[in-house]
């Protein structure tokens, strides 16, 4: 079999890219795979998801001004084509069950990125299905639904993604190459994970609280800081001292760097989105009590926060 690519060559399949969630970041991997000309199959959550994805015609891929339509094939998760590659995309509530709707379709080899956000759904993941081989992911890339079908691709940024076995890199990588995505092979994800989850901690939580864009937080200085001293023994303790080094250096310099942004936590509540508080701060205070370890701020924040989206109608899990 084989599939064209925008350049107008043809390159002969491989492996396909199943894709669970045609999201965000769903959206963006799968165009510019199947731009490249590797064979990539949506996976969506039921009919009425897949005949609405069939009269928009495929996703869009908006990159500055160019918008570009790719007809790219779905199908439901009922669908009973076996699985190899798997790249799931869903946020980090919904992985579990989303995977568990599929494990059957799994082969023997299969293998699975995971992009969530945080921590926790990964481990929920791989325990769901101990036959395949589960990679993370940790991604810096930004993109967002402009629409059902639509992404645009906000913000450019990079891939690690590793092996949490410490298994060997996967030949596959470079099909990532080349489809224009960046990335690299991380020999250490999970310390790279925790130290996302300890940044969002430190930041996105307190942006929420005092409505604020990441700069706003100079203002709140004092507790950033007592956060990011629990967040670096909690790191230690869990065995992530790579992860603990300078933590609160950095933190300072992402509220520096990113002084106009918005955190996605608070654009998630501002638009009435559901949070990953139970993969972020949630994840974090459980590991802590875990480990007999006091962390009174943090958990003083994630009561706020489960506080405060309960007081505004949203998920507080
Ligand atoms: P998103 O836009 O909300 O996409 C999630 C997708 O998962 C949706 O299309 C949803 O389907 C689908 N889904 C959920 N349950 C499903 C099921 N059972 N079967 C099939 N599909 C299902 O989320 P996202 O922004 O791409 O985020 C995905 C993960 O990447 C999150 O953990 C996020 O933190 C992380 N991440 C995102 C970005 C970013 O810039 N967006 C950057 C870095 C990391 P429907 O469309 O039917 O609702």
């Amino acid at each position: 079999m084989s599939a064209q690519t925008d350049s107008g060559t043809s390159r002969l399949a491989s492996t396909p890219w199943h894709i669970l969630g045609a999201g965000s970041m769903g959206s963006l991997w799968a165009t510019r795979l199947a731009r490249a000309g590797y064979d990539v199959r949506l996976i969506l959550r039921d009919e009425a998801r897949l005949h609405a994805y069939k009269t928009a015609q495929g996703l869009t891929l908006v990159e500055g001004n160019k918008a570009t339509l790719w007809p790219i094939a779905a199908q439901t998760l009922d669908t009973a084509e076996p699985i190899i590659r798997l790249l799931v995309a869903c946020k980090a509530y919904d992985a579990e069950h989303a995977v568990a709707r599929i494990a059957h379709r799994l082969s023997p080899d299969a293998q699975l990125i995971l992009l969530q956000n945080g921590l926790g759904s990964q481990q929920a993941v791989a325990a769901l299905v101990p036959q395949a081989r589960c990679l993370f992911a940790s991604s810096t890339e930004g993109a967002f639904r402009e629409g059902d079908w639509r992404v645009v691709f906000a913000g450019q940024g990079h891939n690690w993604l590793g092996d949490p076995q410490q298994g060997a890199a996967p030949s596959w990588l470079d099909e990532l190459q080349h489809s224009g995505i960046s990335h690299e092979w991380s020999p250490n994800i999970l310390s790279r994970l925790w130290r996302k989850l300890a940044l969002n901690c430190a930041i996105n939580p307190l942006t929420v609280l005092h409505q604020c864009r990441n700069g706003g937080l100079k203002a709140h200085a004092h507790t950033v800081d007592a956060l990011c001293s629990e967040l670096g023994a909690l790191l230690e303790i869990c065995a992530q001292p790579e992860a603990a080094a300078n933590l609160s250096t950095e933190v300072h310099r992402v509220i520096d760097a990113t002084a106009n942004n918005y955190a996605s936590m608070y654009q998630d509540v501002a638009q009435r989105r559901r949070t990953e508080i139970s993969y972020l701060t949630g994840y974090a205070c459980q590991a802590a009590q875990r480990s007999g370890l006091d962390t009174p701020h943090l958990h003083a924040i994630h009561q706020q926060l489960t506080a405060h989206l309960k007081h505004l109608g949203l998920p507080s899990h």
